[in-house]
């Protein structure tokens, strides 16, 4: 076995993995990567099919993104934002706040405060800690409730709602939002409570009455919003306790680790609005859907040169860069991290509003300061590769790539129902979940032992493709400078894999 791949079994314990069955085989030891390719140290190509689990943009070495970050080496890799300032982080939340742009949304919040963290999971922490501390200083409680003057009774307490199987990350914050059992039940002692709704899964909706079709289930749902009336229920249920909820965490458009769950045209809408008219806070969690992930607004059908639009992207704006605006939602708090350096360094942004940055000032003896923070906030280094990322994102040049390969994706994908095995193909943007079930006609699942998800994956990396499975469903979601022949390939490879693991 080489040397390096030695050394990594001898001592790196690598993340969401069987170490037992990764002790077995010899690692691919990636050395060196360029656009969608990566390279591993005996020279073998791979193509990324997934981003480097959701971060990559613009591909590996991108020569813009390169030269941003060695200009920025030149003056300094990193100072503290504890007490100083820096150019690159002001720089970028300016920009942040101005690629956010809100349609219509007259009287909503418009998100204006930026903090810096480090990692998706981090973004949301700060969203949750600065929405719980608002709701507390911000409500009027009874003084039936109180059981002093800053002490609420126990379940009072500012309370969160979420969608089933959400996955908001691994810090304890993050985890409590999320309800994916087989990640969060072992902790369940160290976490405290939160409440779900059903989230909106078409293929396996308990209220969908279509039978399987060989397309989206979304396309064929036949339902009356079954899902929609039972979060107003949830939100109804409550507030009868005394207690609305604080707020709404929520993915849009897609849910990523749940099983890539694509939501139907207009329910993010819905749900926000019935949100809001029980005053609760909206979280967007764009750390997979932000910097442009889930496309133009465009649904195109049928073959690359058919268009039909059914999302409308916003007027004045080529492209909406956030998911929520395709459907003009405007959040209180939009946690961003991922792609938000173009996949180059590990940065996070939580976005807020004038109103509660407003609550936490006072005078510094009254101690109403936000007491959080990490040594690294607001990087230079990580804030230079951000700012380079944005300004290749919003060039006419990538505008017009992504929206190809978007039809690209959509177009070759439609290969794969001809294989049995295959029951859903959820597609948002440049996000494509499939779903292998034993038999689309009755869309009986593939027990998790089966490993289905697993022994595809594995039989594509053997045909240079790497991607990630989540349970029985591949994600696809490749960098946006993947070429036509590229994205070709890592669908036929992936049909391949399919048919060869599980037959036809
Ligand atoms: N939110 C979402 C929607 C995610 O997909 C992830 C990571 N997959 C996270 C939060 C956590 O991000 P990180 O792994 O960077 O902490």
């Amino acid at each position: 076995m080489n040397r390096l791949a030695q050394l990594d079994h001898a001592h790196v314990w690598h993340p969401f993995t069987q170490m037992r069955d990764w002790l077995k085989r010899e690692p691919i030891v990636i050395e060196s990567g360029k656009g969608a390719v990566l390279c591993d140290i005996h020279g073998k190509e791979y193509l990324d099919a997934n981003a480097s689990i959701w971060t990559n943009l613009h591909g590996h070495n991108h020569p813009k993104i390169n030269a941003a970050i060695h200009r920025q080496l030149k003056k300094i890799a990193h100072s503290s934002a504890l007490g100083l300032a820096n150019e690159p982080a002001s720089m970028l939340a300016a920009q942040l706040v101005k690629v956010f742009i809100p349609r219509s949304a007259f009287r909503a919040p418009h998100l204006k405060k930026v903090f810096f963290s480090d990692d998706g999971s981090t973004a949301l922490e700060v969203a949750l800690k600065l929405a719980y501390e608002y709701t507390r200083r911000t409500r009027r409680w009874s003084s039936t409730f109180r059981l002093s003057r800053n002490r609420l009774k126990p379940e009072l307490q500012p309370k969160f709602l979420s969608l089933d199987g959400a996955y908001h990350g691994d810090t304890i914050g993050a985890v409590s939002l999320g309800h994916i059992d087989l990640f969060h039940k072992a902790y369940s002692g160290l976490l405290f409570k939160t409440d779900k709704v059903p989230s909106p899964y078409c293929y396996r909706c308990p209220f969908n009455r279509a039978k399987p079709e060989r397309d989206d289930a979304r396309n064929h749902r036949k339902c009356n919003w079954e899902c929609v009336e039972k979060f107003e229920q949830k939100f109804s249920a409550q507030k009868k306790k005394g207690n609305p909820y604080a707020a709404f965490v929520f993915e849009p458009l897609m849910q990523g680790a749940a099983g890539m769950i694509a939501q139907p045209d207009g329910w993010l809408k819905k749900v926000t609005e019935i949100a809001r008219s029980h005053g609760a806070l909206l979280i967007a969690d764009e750390v997979m859907t932000g910097f442009a992930r889930t496309g133009s607004g465009f649904r195109v059908q049928g073959s690359p040169s058919e268009q039909r639009g059914t999302r409308n992207p916003e007027p004045g704006t080529h492209s909406p860069l956030f998911a929520c605006q395709h459907e003009n939602v405007q959040p209180d708090f939009l946690c961003l991290a991922k792609g938000l350096t173009g996949g180059y360094l590990p940065m996070a942004a939580t976005l807020t509003t004038q109103a509660v940055f407003d609550a936490f000032l006072g005078e510094y003896h009254e101690f109403k300061t936000f007491f959080h923070g990490h040594s690294y906030t607001g990087n230079q280094l990580g804030a230079a590769a951000s700012l380079a990322s944005l300004e290749i994102l919003q060039s006419e040049q990538s505008i017009r790539a992504r929206q190809k390969l978007e039809e690209t994706m959509r177009y070759e994908l439609k290969s794969l129902w001809n294989l049995p095995c295959v029951g859903d193909i959820r597609q948002v943007g440049l996000i494509a979940g499939i779903e292998l079930v034993r038999d689309w006609k009755t869309r009986k699942p593939f027990a998790l032992r089966d490993r289905a998800g697993i022994r595809v994956c594995e039989a594509m990396a053997k045909r240079g493709v790497l991607t990630r499975h989540i349970g029985n469903v591949i994600v696809l979601m490749p960098p946006y400078c993947t070429t036509t022949a590229q994205m070709k390939q890592m669908i036929a490879v992936l049909h391949q894999s399919i048919s060869k693991t599980l037959g036809r």
